[in-house]
Parts: structure tokens; sequence; C-alpha cells
């Protein structure tokens, strides 16, 4: 286990699949994370007679959906430096280098 040198919270250090080094913290989360035909669906507004204004998607694209899975199930911890009270001074470290 690590500190953080900006804070001293218990940090691990990840690499992300770009390559960047990334602080985590805390205890491990499981989320649902939509999958790539959800996300991709297209988004339709429409004002309805009544005067709403509502946002949805084609219903031939939502019967794609009946036999495929809405969400893939994941686990992992969250980033440090959204809860990282020296995260300012950390920002103005890497500005410099
Ligand atoms: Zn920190």
């Amino acid at each position: 286990m690590t500190r953080c040198r900006f804070c001293g919270a218990a940090i691990e250090w990840r690499i992300t699949k770009a390559g960047k080094r990334m602080p985590v913290e805390g205890p491990v989360v499981t989320i649902g994370v939509p999958t790539k035909l959800i996300r991709e669906l297209t988004k339709r507004t429409i004002v309805t007679h009544d005067g709403d204004t509502l946002t949805g998607h084609d219903l031939d694209d939502l019967t794609r959906l009946i036999d495929a899975p809405a969400f893939v199930v994941a686990n992992g911890k969250r980033p440090h430096w959204a809860t990282c009270t020296g995260a300012q001074k950390a920002r103005e470290g890497r500005k410099k280098r």
C-alpha cells in the first residue's frame, strides 16, 4: 500500500489501458456498465400532442435488446483524484513538468 503524497490517503496504483498511471482508493466496488449496444442507441426527441417533450429510442432499435445483455458487471476501485484534497496541488505540479 502507498500513501498519496498530496493528501496522505491510502492509495494503490493501476495502469490504465491507455498506459497511464492512475491512483485508486477504497474498497472494491461492483457496478453495471451499459453495453456498447445500449450506448450506441440513437436518441430521438419528440413533443407529444399534449406538449410533453420526451426523449427515447426507435422501437426497432429496442427490439434488438430483447436477447442482448443491457449491462455487464465489473469490479474495481474508485479513482483517487475525485476525493483527493491535494488534487489541485497535484495538477499544478504536473503542469510545471
Ligand atoms: Zn490524495
